[in-house]
This record gives C-alpha cells, structure tokens and sequence, in this order.
C-alpha cells in the first residue's frame, strides 16, 4: 500500500497536525494512517475533502469517520499484528482497511448491502485479503467465528450489546463502542477477563446509531444524523 500518490503530502499533513499531535502515539497506527489512500473510500467528486478534520458522506445516510476518531478507536484496541479483529458497522471500508493494516484477520459487518459492496469494492481495488466481509445485523455480532481479540463498533449503541459482549476472547479481549444516544454519547473500551468485563469511559462522541435487534430502532433516532461520524 505504499506507492506514492499525489494525496501523500495531504496524508501526512493529516497525520502529524490531526492525530500526533492530538495525543496519538501508537507508532503502528499512525503508519497506517499514512499509507491507507483515504480519498479511495469516497466519491470522486469529495476526494479533495478526504484528508480535512471531519466526517464526510458516504450515501445511505452514513458517513466515513473523522480520521482522528478512527486512529483514536484503532489505538484503543492495542493491536499487535496477530489478533482476529470483528468490525461492526464496515460503512465506507475505510476503518477496516487501518485494521487490516495492523492485524491478522478482520471480519467486518455491514447491514446496508450497497455499502458493504462498494466498502468490498474500495478493498480489493487496495488489494486487502485478509478480511472477510458480511452482510447482517453487526449487533448480533459473528457467533460462528467467535471469540474475538478486538471488537470494534463504529455506530452507536443504547448499551453494550450483549452477544458482542459475550463474543469477546476470555483473555484480555477488548471492545471499543460508542454508547448513548442522539444527544449524548461516549466512546466506551471493555476489557474482558473470564467472567469479568471492566468498562471504561473515554471522550464524548457522536457517532450514527447501530440500528438493529441490539441497537435502536431505526425512528427513535432523530432524522439529522447525516452529519455525524
Ligand atoms: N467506520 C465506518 C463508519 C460508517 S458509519 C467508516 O468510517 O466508513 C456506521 C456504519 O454502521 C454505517 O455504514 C451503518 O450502515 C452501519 N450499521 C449501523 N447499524 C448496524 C448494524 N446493526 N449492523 C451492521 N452495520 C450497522
């Protein structure tokens, strides 16, 4: 993923002045920030947006997440390189391209089918085999490939989810999710040992909702979440 392309300077911009020197250190993400072409996970017509300091539409209501939101969530899980990670909510591939960076196997949950497809898409184009993509309902998680090292949630929750809970590795599996609603929300990080799940509190946030059986119910929300993460 390392040719050069004519938004490196952009990239790297992105990555010193967004994400180091906000507090981002784990040197593994921030080199992955820099390699993955961001603007191949959008609209040709928004790619000289694709480096700036926000969310950007992606269709179907959602959007790709801030960059630094993405480094953030990605540096919480402590990846190490060998881990089987789950993606809840793949939305524009982008994330799960930096996770397929920095692990051994990810598999990833889409439950709109033209994004997940266009998410497929962006990922072959790059060249990223080690993900397997799916079509479904993320807040029931993957219960046939489970348990998971690291478990990722890129859309809101009313409360942890309990399968994804449940499909978390006994041994230090750790989950990064924002939790809360349309008017408040924080990015939460489970870590799990045994039968113990320590939940910690980190920055407010806001993200679009996880809809589904574990999440909300697509008309609680309010209809302006086009602007969200
Ligand atoms: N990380 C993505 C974020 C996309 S926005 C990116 O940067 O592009 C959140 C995504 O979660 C949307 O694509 C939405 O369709 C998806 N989503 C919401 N609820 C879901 C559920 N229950 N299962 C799977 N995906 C879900």
């Amino acid at each position: 993923m390392s040719t050069p392309d004519p938004f490196q300077t952009l990239r790297d911009e992105m990555v010193e002045k967004q994400l180091r020197e906000r507090g981002i250190h784990d040197q593994r993400v921030l080199d992955a920030m820099r390699r993955v072409p961001r603007h191949m996970f959008v609209a040709s017509e928004l790619q000289h947006l694709a480096y700036r300091d926000c969310p950007l539409p992606i269709g179907e209501n959602q959007t790709i997440s801030q960059p630094y939101i993405v480094a953030l969530m990605t540096e919480l899980l402590h990846l190490t390189g060998t881990e089987r990670v789950l993606e809840v909510g793949m939305g524009s591939g982008y994330q799960t391209a930096i996770l397929c960076e920095l692990t051994a196997q990810v598999y990833t949950l889409e439950c709109v089918p033209r994004l997940a497809e266009q998410g497929a898409a962006a990922l072959a184009r790059l060249g990223y085999e080690n993900v397997e993509i799916h079509i479904g309902d993320g807040s029931q998680g993957l219960p046939d490939m489970a348990p998971f090292d690291a478990i990722l949630v890129a859309a809101a929750a009313p409360a942890l989810p309990g399968p994804l809970r449940s499909q978390l590795s006994e041994h230090g599996g750790r989950m990064v999710l924002p939790v809360g609603d349309d008017k408040r929300q924080y990015l939460e990080v489970v870590v799990r040992q045994e039968n113990r799940w320590e939940i910690e509190r980190t920055i407010p946030v806001r993200f679009v909702p996880l809809v589904g059986r574990y999440g909300f119910s697509p008309r609680v929300w309010l209809e302006d979440s086009t602007e969200d993460e």
